[in-house]
């Protein structure tokens, strides 16, 4: 076991988020609505040494395990990351994430006047057009969008 596994604690059901990118852990605690008011057990770790020159940060969640749509949020902002899941104290699946062709519903399109941010009660659908840099386009009004300014719905 890693020496930076140690650092908090171990739990009995759950999931292990690692290798998020360094200063990442608490925009993904919002992108996955982990906020800590269903009473589980949260343990964030940033800046944690990982190898000789980087650092990363880690959540483990007790009683929660990730959905598509949070897979899919993760490998947009932290593609590096490992979903652990952990059952009876034991690790039982090792993913990683990895981006889909589109992403659905989850971020909103940045320009104001697209009509997935209007009244019309449309779905943002955005293609994932360069998945080696993260660059995603709105399929309704064409901008290409900024991954750290996307707001989630
Ligand atoms: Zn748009």
């Amino acid at each position: 076991m890693e020496q930076s596994e140690l650092l908090v604690r171990r739990i009995k059901e759950g999931t292990v988020i690692d290798h998020i990118d360094e200063g990442k852990g608490l925009h993904v605690l919002g992108a996955l609505n982990i906020d800590g008011t269903d009473g589980s057990l949260i343990t964030i770790a940033l800046n944690v040494p990982s190898g000789k020159f980087s650092k990363k940060d880690i959540i483990k969640v007790e009683n929660k395990f990730l959905k598509d749509d949070d897979t899919n949020k993760l490998a947009v902002i932290a593609p590096k990351a490992t979903i652990n899941m952990i059952k009876d104290y034991k690790l039982v699946e090792k993913r990683r994430v990895s981006l889909p062709n589109e992403i659905d519903k989850i971020f909103r399109c940045t320009n104001p006047d697209c009509i997935t941010n209007s009244s019309e009660h449309i779905e943002a659908i955005m293609d994932v057009i360069d998945k080696e840099k993260r660059i995603l386009k709105c399929r309704y009004c064409g901008r290409i969008l900024d991954i750290n300014q996307l707001k989630y719905n």
